[in-house]
């Protein structure tokens, strides 16, 4: 690569090499050590030349703003999926005064109502067989 193409590469992506006082900076100097080993290895090979590159003003200046790599990895957390019942987030959770009706569905509430008609009807059948069944 010819420190043209280096210089013009870099200043694609809005990195200007300019001479101060004498010095090779990058610009902006924050960009500085975004740029790979690769990279600054070859500022440091063709100091010189890069030095000459700026003095002639060669390349035009920067129209792009350079940007600093952003962390894209790091993916935004995803949203707590709303209560499939009550369809909050979080849930309106039991202190609520529409937290069972909401929550009618709710397999654990089902089963709470299952096993106190059971225990309801047991009462029955068991006064039906040995008490009178018309007492209350
Ligand atoms: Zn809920």
């Amino acid at each position: 690569m010819t420190p043209f193409a280096f210089a013009s590469a870099l200043l694609a992506l809005g990195i200007e090499l300019i001479l101060r006082n004498g010095r090779l900076h990058v610009w902006p100097a924050r960009a500085y050590k975004h740029l790979s080993d690769a990279e600054r290895d070859f500022i440091h090979a063709h100091r010189a030349e890069l030095k000459a590159l700026a003095a002639a003003k060669a390349l035009p200046e920067t129209t792009v703003v350079w940007q600093p790599p952003t962390e894209a990895a790091i993916e935004p957390p995803t949203p707590e999926p709303p209560c499939p019942y009550c369809g909050r987030v979080p849930c309106i959770g039991p202190t609520h005064h529409a937290y069972d009706v909401l929550h009618y569905d709710d397999p654990e509430h089902v089963e709470r109502r299952r096993k106190a008609a059971t225990a309801e009807m047991l009462v029955g059948l068991r006064r039906a067989r040995y008490e009178d069944p018309y007492v209350r």
